[in-house]
């Protein structure tokens, strides 16, 4: 039977459950055990998809489709645990669930409640992960303890304990305790006081994770372990990490939680392997090179909006040994202004993906500076289309050139509406979405970065390449470089006659590794790093 972890958070949000769930999840692999990892939000939204990225983040998109919590993501990029629609739970989804069984009268006349109903089935989607072979299953809870939404959740994950006994979970607190500088002191009360709430509804939590900017003290540990009811070794700090967040379970590790996790829940654990880690923090602390690449967005000023590319630029930068510097530029900023002047000193310019009008005539004449001052460029998804219409308007003269989601009325839609979504209406989960199979054409970037000509990657978008415009393209010399297997669908596009233009309609953002960079980022950076030593050595 497969053990349960649940991570809460207390004090405030922000401190890095995600992370932190991600790095218990990577330090029990590392001690060989087979873990399963969940998220689950208490935001009413189904998923987290509808939702602008300056209220939540980045949306991460799973293989089968999901679009899920950008915490996810750093479960993947931390760990080996497999992901589906399974990892990710909202209370829309559980409310969606009950309500359809209530329909159709699996009740059986039963007035239906927020407990049991509601919080039953909650603990089948925790449940539910802990099949045979899987040792544990880590469930993060969204939120801050006292949330008013979060509380069939804290209830369920208490129940949990009574199905599947005490001695088989384990529940970890995160919080904050403060330095006030005023009072030269750090501050212990908040974390109290989120404990006892936690403690109110019948949690009592076996591990407290504190997070401080200063060393916590022996002192204070002993007072928060005694205030809190936990053990004084199950109190450990969490210091904010100068470099790296891939530093965070390294520092977790000398403070021994994984082997505070395997006595607890009795796991039958090995030696800890993270040598490779190490190494690779060696790597991020000394770096030979540094390089910088632009990224032109439209929720540049929001953390977590772009999250998946900016990890995976510094994936691709430490597989070369160097820093990937990022300069975030605001894409309507470049509207106003000369891109001379806004794009001054970079080495490579990367559109990401997007919606709306907003921002895109700024995306344009950033992608035109690039491809005619030949400095690599990468699309992907919103940054191909992007891409595809400043060719359209700037090398086939087609001056209206647009597509069909900016302009209805362009006379020259380059980029059209997929004819799946044509009869599409709901918004929620409906665009093309998950891994598709792609075939690269021989001897492109693409194929030649990937080293082969067979790939997936994950998709999630409603519009495409107009395929009656590609011969056009072709004899102006942007090629279609990878398409899905029918032939139908362009993935990528690149011009051959420029040093590294690749552009891609899937987001290959959502496959990197910190050890694993992902080969078109890889090839990106590469190609970065040659234009700074070209602009080196011309500059000498
Ligand atoms: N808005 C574009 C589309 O729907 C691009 C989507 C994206 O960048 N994810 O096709």
């Amino acid at each position: 039977m497969a053990k349960h972890i649940f991570v809460t958070g207390g004090v405030v949000s922000s401190l890095g459950k995600g992370l932190t769930s991600a790095s218990i999840g990577l330090l029990l692999e590392r001690r060989g055990l087979n873990v399963r990892m969940q998220k689950l939000d208490p935001y009413i939204n189904v998923d987290p998809g509808t939702m602008s990225p300056y209220q939540h983040g980045e949306v991460y998109v799973l293989d089968d489709g999901s679009e899920t919590d950008l915490d996810l993501g750093h479960y993947e990029r931390f760990t080996n645990s497999p992901l589906s629609k399974k990892s990710n739970y909202t209370t829309g989804r559980i409310y969606r669930s009950v309500i359809e069984k209530e329909r159709r009268g699996e009740y059986l006349g039963g007035t239906v409640q927020v407990v049991p109903h509601v919080t039953d089935e909650i603990k089948a989607a925790v449940l539910d992960l802990g099949e045979p072979g899987v040792d544990v299953v880590i469930t993060e809870l969204g939120g801050t303890v006292g949330d008013i939404e979060g509380l069939p959740f804290l209830e369920a994950i208490r129940q949990v304990a009574l199905d599947v006994g005490r001695q088989n979970c384990l529940y970890i607190h995160l919080t904050l305790v403060p330095y006030l500088k005023a009072a030269r002191e750090a501050k212990t009360k908040p974390t109290q006081h989120s404990v006892g709430q936690l403690r109110q509804i019948g949690i009592q939590p076996d591990i407290l994770i504190v997070r401080t900017e200063r060393p916590l003290g022996r002192e204070n540990a002993e007072k928060i372990a005694l205030f809190c009811n936990v053990e004084k070794n199950a109190v450990i700090e969490e210091m904010d990490k100068e470099f790296s967040i891939y530093e965070v379970p390294l520092g977790l590790a000398e403070h021994k939680l994984d082997r505070l996790i395997t006595d607890r829940l009795g796991l039958p654990a090995g030696e800890l392997k993270i040598d490779d880690w190490r190494e690779l923090m060696q790597s991020i602390r000394h770096p030979k090179q540094e390089v910088t690449i632009a990224v032109v967005g439209k929720y540049i000023d929001h953390r977590d909006a772009y999250k998946s590319i900016y990890e995976s630029l510094d994936h691709a930068g430490f597989s070369h040994n160097s820093r990937v510097l990022v300069k975030r530029i605001e894409a309507e900023e470049l509207e106003e202004q000369d891109p001379e002047i806004v794009l001054s000193g970079i080495d490579g310019l990367l559109v990401p993906g997007g919606f709306g009008y907003r921002g895109i005539e700024g995306k344009v004449k950033a992608i035109q500076f690039a491809r005619e001052c030949e400095i690599p460029y990468f699309g992907i998804c919103l940054g191909m289309q992007c891409a595809v219409i400043e060719f359209a308007r700037n090398r086939l003269g087609l001056a209206e050139a647009n597509s069909s989601e900016f302009s209805a009325e362009t006379p020259d839609p380059v980029i059209c509406l997929l004819e799946e979504q044509k009869t599409v209406t709901d918004k929620g989960g409906t665009m093309r979405l998950g891994t598709q199979p792609c075939q690269l054409v021989e001897n492109s970037r693409a194929a030649a970065c990937y080293g082969t000509s067979e790939v997936s990657e994950r998709h999630r978008h409603r519009y495409e390449f107009n395929p009656e415009y590609e011969q056009a393209f072709e004899k102006a010399g942007m090629i279609a470089a990878g398409k899905s297997p029918s032939g139908k669908l362009v993935e990528v596009v690149e011009i051959p006659a420029h040093p590294w233009f690749v552009a891609v309609q899937f987001h290959p953002e959502f496959k990197s590794k910190p050890h694993a960079a992902h080969p078109l980022f890889r090839g990106f950076v590469e190609a970065a790093l040659r234009y700074h030593q070209q602009r080196a050595s011309v500059s000498v």
